[in-house]
C-alpha cells in the first residue's frame, strides 16, 4: 500500500536487552505501517552510558531537541547504575517533558496459561514525584535523608487523569493506595486529592487502600481491583508484582504521558542477566507502540499488531522462555510478522 503519511519518532534504543526488543519491534511496525499506508521516520538516539561515551552527555541535546520536536518517542530501557553513578535516564526524561502520567495496563494473553486468567487491570501511577524527586543529601556521617515531594498539583492531575480514562473506557472502580496511617502529611495530601476529583465522578465507585495490605488482596483476588491509582513508588513496585499475573515482565507495556509529549516504553527494565543472548520477550515493547499507534491515532496499523501478538500466544508455538516457551527474541519477531502477513493475505 502506498504511503499515505508519515510519523516521526524519537527512538531510543537502550541497553541490556533494549536494542534486541526495539529491533523486533521497528521491524514489525513498520510492516504494520507499510500495510496500513502510514511510513515512520525513526530518528535514533543512545542515552545513559553509552551516549555519554559518544558525547560525554548522559542524554544528548540533540535527544531533548528530538522529542520536543517529534512530540512522541518509543523507548527501550536505559540502565540505572544502583547506589551511585548518573541519574536515572528514565526518571530524568519523564521529569524533563512533565510526564507526568504512567499508564500500564495489565491484561492476559489469549492462550497463555497462568495462575490468573482473566486479568484486566490498569495501573495509573502518577511519574514525577515522590521519592523519585531525586532530593537526597547526607546530614552528618552515617544519616542521609530522601525527601518525598508530594504537592496538590500532581496529585490532583493524577486523579483526574485516572478518572477520565475510567469516565471514556468505561471502567468502574479506583482504588487510591497509600500508606496515610504512616505518612499522614505526604499520602494524606495525595487521598484529599484524589478525593476531591473522585467526587466529580458520581459513576466510578472510588475506594482507598493501604499499599501494604493492597499485596496481599492482589495476591489472594486481584479481581476486585479495576484501576489502581498510585503515587510514584507503589506504582513502580505494584507494576511488577501485577506483571506476575499474566505471566511477567515481558509483556506489560507503558505510556509516560504528559500534555505535550509522550514517551511509550515496557515497565520492563534492561535485564542484563539475559541481554545480547536473543532470549528477550518484546512483547511488552511491542504492545507498548500499540499504545503509542493509538495515540498517533493509527489504529489499523494498532489492530493490526495486536491481533498478531494474541494469535501468536493462541498458537503457542513460537513463545519466548519467560512465557514457557523455546523460541529466541528474532523467532518470536518472525511469527508476529507472519502472522500479520497471513492476516493481510486474509482480506
Ligand atoms: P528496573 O528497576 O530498571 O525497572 P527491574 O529491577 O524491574 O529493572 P528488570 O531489568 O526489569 O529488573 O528485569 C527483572 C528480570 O525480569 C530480569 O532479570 C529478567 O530475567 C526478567 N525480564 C525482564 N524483562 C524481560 C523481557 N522482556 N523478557 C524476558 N525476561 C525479562
Amino acid at each position: 500500500m502506498a504511503v499515505e503519511r508519515t510519523h516521526k519518532i524519537t527512538l531510543i534504543p537502550g541497553d541490556g536487552i533494549g536494542p534486541e526488543v526495539t529491533a523486533a519491534v521497528v521491524k514489525i511496525v513498520e510492516i504494520a505501517g507499510a500495510a496500513t499506508g502510514v511510513g515512520f521516520e525513526w530518528h535514533r538516539f543512545a542515552a545513559g552510558a553509552e551516549a555519554f561515551e559518544q558525547t560525554r552527555e548522559y542524554i544528548p541535546q540533540a535527544l531533548y531537541d528530538s522529542i520536543e520536536q517529534n512530540r512522541v518517542a518509543l523507548k527501550g530501557p536505559v540502565t540505572t547504575p544502583v547506589g551511585g553513578g548518573f541519574a536515572s535516564i528514565n526518571v530524568t526524561l519523564r521529569k524533563k517533558f512533565d510526564l507526568y502520567a504512567n499508564f500500564r495496563p495489565v491484561k492476559n494473553l489469549p492462550g497463555l496459561a497462568t495462575k490468573y486468567p482473566d486479568i484486566d487491570l490498569v495501573i495509573v501511577r502518577e511519574n514525577t514525584e515522590d521519592l523519585y524527586a531525586g532530593l537526597e543529601h547526607e546530614i552528618v556521617p552515617g544519616v542521609v535523608q530522601s525527601l518525598k515531594i508530594i504537592t496538590d498539583k500532581g496529585s490532583t492531575r493524577i486523579a483526574q487523569f485516572a478518572f477520565d480514562y475510567a469516565r471514556k473506557h468505561g471502567r468502574k472502580k479506583i482504588h487510591a493506595i497509600h500508606k496515610a496511617n504512616i505518612m499522614k502529611l505526604s499520602d494524606g495530601l495525595f487521598l484529599r486529592c484524589c478525593r476531591r476529583v473522585g467526587e466529580g465522578f458520581p459513576e466510578v465507585e472510588y475506594k482507598e487502600h493501604i499499599v501494604d495490605n493492597t499485596c496481599m488482596q492482589l495476591v489472594l483476588n486481584p479481581y476486585q481491583y479495576d484501576i489502581l491509582l498510585t503515587e510514584n513508588l507503589y506504582g513502580d513496585i505494584l507494576s511488577d508484582l501485577c506483571s506476575a499475573f499474566i505471566g511477567g515482565l515481558g509483556l506489560v507495556p507503558g505510556a509516560n504521558l504528559g500534555r505535550e509529549c509522550a514517551i511509550f516504553e515496557a515497565v520492563h527494565g534492561s535485564a542484563p542477566d539475559i541481554a545480547g543472548k536473543d532470549m528477550a520477550n518484546p512483547t511488552a515493547l511491542l504492545q507498548s507502540a500499540v499504545l503509542m499507534l493509538h495515540h498517533i491515532d493509527e489504529r489499523a496499523a494498532a489492530e493490526m499488531v495486536q491481533n498478531a501478538i494474541e494469535q501468536v500466544y493462541r498458537e503457542g508455538k513460537t513463545l519466548t522462555r519467560d512465557v514457557g516457551g523455546q523460541s529466541g527474541t528474532r523467532a518470536f519477531a518472525d511469527a508476529v510478522l507472519e502472522a500479520m502477513a497471513s492476516s493481510t493475505a486474509a482480506k
